[in-house]
């Protein structure tokens, strides 16, 4: 009976140990719940690096405050006053235009007047108001390029690559935006439909303010291991099999586990190499996207503009997707008198640069980012962090790979399923994910809809 428990989670990711902690916070009797993961670690993609007193992410550097889920999260684990935040507000975004960096519009008035969008291109966006809806899921690019026109490309490429470090040309607007798009289908027009929503929330007096990136003064990790505390986990167990009888009964590397219900907290592939023997998914596996961060220590003299960081559109062929300008959002990540920026290469268009050298990425990111920040002398410090974790492309067939997860936690009684790339990619999305899928099994499987929400913030 040692190995036998009310509720088996598999991962210890943030999607897996959220839903452990929401399990317990939701459950009305004290359920015996395991986490089963296959590393020594808890965490998954989030780790912190940290040499020669610098301080960077392999994996995610930052998630918005503006998800009641994680707020939740961060206050039930007396994390929320701990966390740093970068006020969206406060700092400037810059996007590479024609080989500069031009700072991304944070207000109506800044958009009227950025040159980054002519004025034709301008006057373009507003025939949202007239464009019907096309019903059919279309790639990013498409629905941007019939809704708003083609001057607004570059900036919907910076924000995929940025975000997904996807191809919006693959990506689906249906499977990324769903807040959007139901807002476009119900009102005909995306722009009416945010004016709507922004006077609704008006006359329910919510303030209208951007959000703040978060961190902590010891990076990401301390959340997962916060998060990760008394919980009961099984480390250096990989799932080799699953199998359902009375109950579900779980093999691993460590033996076996046996639990009424089963959450799947898992990122897209792995998943499906577990679940596909219940019943064959629409794909085998789905598209991913490795990003390389090199993270660089700079000397005072280098005139790093204040802000967040920047994007590159492809279309200015250049060779880090972006870089985050570390020091101005959270400071002491460096030594004093340095600066840390972290850029990153790679993504779903270039996974040739994953196979350059190390010292080939620095030279050609020392070489990148010299012609965009004065460097009037070479970095101080530099390390080129290769994360084995990789970021799922909600591509064109995402939809009927959703329906294949509904028919599926539908047919196996007590199995639930959420993780990285199911339900979007981000923190936020990964603990609203593992929070609606903890209130299903805390209430022995009932599931409700929810209101698809409209981000305000997509890079
Ligand atoms: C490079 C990178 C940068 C990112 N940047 C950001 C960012 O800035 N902001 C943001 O909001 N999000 C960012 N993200 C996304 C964020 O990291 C994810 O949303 C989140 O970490 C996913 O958590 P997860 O638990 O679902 O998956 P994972 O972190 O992948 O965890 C899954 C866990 O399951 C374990 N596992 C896998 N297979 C098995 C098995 N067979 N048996 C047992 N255990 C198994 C793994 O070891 C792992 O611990 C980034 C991701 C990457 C990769």
């Amino acid at each position: 009976m040692g190995n036998s428990y009310d509720v088996i989670i598999i991962g210890a990711g943030l999607s897996g140990l959220s839903a452990a902690h929401f399990l317990a916070k939701l459950s009305h009797a004290e359920l015996r719940v395991a986490v089963i993961e296959k590393t020594s670690r808890p965490g998954g993609a989030i780790k912190t690096f940290n040499s020669e007193g610098y301080q960077g992410e392999w994996g995610p550097h930052g998630f918005l405050d503006n998800t009641p889920e994680s707020q939740e999260l961060l206050r039930d684990i007396d994390l929320y006053r701990e966390a740093q935040q970068a006020p969206l507000g406060d700092f400037f975004r810059y996007i590479c235009h024609r080989g500069q960096l031009e700072r991304l519009p944070q207000s109506l008035s800044t958009a009227l007047k950025t040159p980054l969008v002519s004025v034709g291109g301008k006057l373009r966006v507003f025939a949202d108001l007239w464009k019907r809806p096309k019903m059919e899921d279309q790639t990013i690019a498409d629905w941007v390029n019939y809704r708003f026109g083609p001057a607004i490309l570059p900036l919907a490429d910076a924000a995929v690559s940025g975000t997904f470090a996807g191809d919006f040309n693959r990506l689906s607007i249906d499977a990324v935006m769903p807040g959007v798009r139901a807002l476009e289908k119900e009102t005909g027009s995306v722009l009416r439909g945010l004016i709507k929503k922004k006077r609704a929330a008006r006359g329910a007096s919510k303030l209208a303010r951007l959000p703040s990136m978060l961190n902590f003064p010891t990076g990401m990790e301390r959340l997962v291991k916060a998060l990760a505390g008394k919980k009961e986990i099984k480390y250096n167990a990989a799932v080799k099999g699953i199998r359902r009888d009375k109950v579900w009964t779980v093999s691993t590397e460590a033996g076996e586990f046996e639990a009424a219900q089963l959450i799947v907290a898992l990122p897209v592939n792995q998943a499906l190499r577990l679940l596909s023997a219940f019943k064959a998914p629409p794909v085998v596996e789905i598209p991913t996207a490795r990003i390389i961060n090199v993270v660089m220590g700079l000397p005072d003299s280098a005139e790093v503009p204040y802000g967040f960081g920047y994007l590159a559109p492809e279309q200015e062929h250049r060779f880090a997707v972006g870089a985050m300008f570390t020091s101005h959002m959270f400071p002491d990540r460096s030594p004093r008198a340095c600066r840390l920026i972290e850029v990153l290469v790679g993504g779903r268009r270039h996974p040739e640069r994953l196979t350059l050298s190390d010292s080939e990425i620095e030279a050609r990111a020392v070489k990148d980012i010299g012609a965009l920040i004065n460097l009037p002398e070479p970095p101080l410090f530099i390390r080129v962090l290769r994360t084995e974790h990789a970021i799922p492309q909600l591509e064109m067939d995402h939809s009927a790979l959703l329906r294949w997860r509904q028919s599926v936690e539908s047919d196996l009684t007590g199995l639930y399923i959420c993780g990285f790339g199911w339900d979007g990619i981000g923190m936020n999305d990964m603990i609203k994910s593992a929070r609606k899928t903890a209130a299903a099994a805390a209430a022995g499987g009932e599931r409700w809809m929810e209101e698809l929400q409209v981000k305000p913030v997509y890079f």
